[in-house]
């Protein structure tokens, strides 16, 4: 499984919602996460890591979590100098 991989394979978006995740790249625990919601069933996942800017962005149904932090599409705004 490719490092890009582990941070979008099923579970790990529900995972990274709930509690946070290691970065796959540098191991920095400063990851971050936004959700957009496209719709009630699709939306795009987006997580980074604060230190080194590796970034991956996936489509995904909303995971179901009270804590998800959701952005309107046209609000969304990330860090500079993500590395997708
Ligand atoms: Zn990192």
């Amino acid at each position: 499984m490719s490092k890009k991989n582990k941070w979008v394979h099923s579970g790990a978006i529900a995972k990274i919602v709930k509690e946070g995740c290691d970065c796959p790249y540098c191991g920095s625990a400063d990851v971050d996460y936004t959700y957009t919601r496209f719709n009630e069933k699709s939306g795009g996942f987006y997580a980074w890591c604060n230190d080194c800017k590796h970034a991956v962005h996936a489509r995904a149904i909303p995971p179901e979590d009270p804590n998800l932090k959701v952005v309107d599409f046209k609000d969304l705004s990330l860090p500079e100098g993500l590395k997708f």
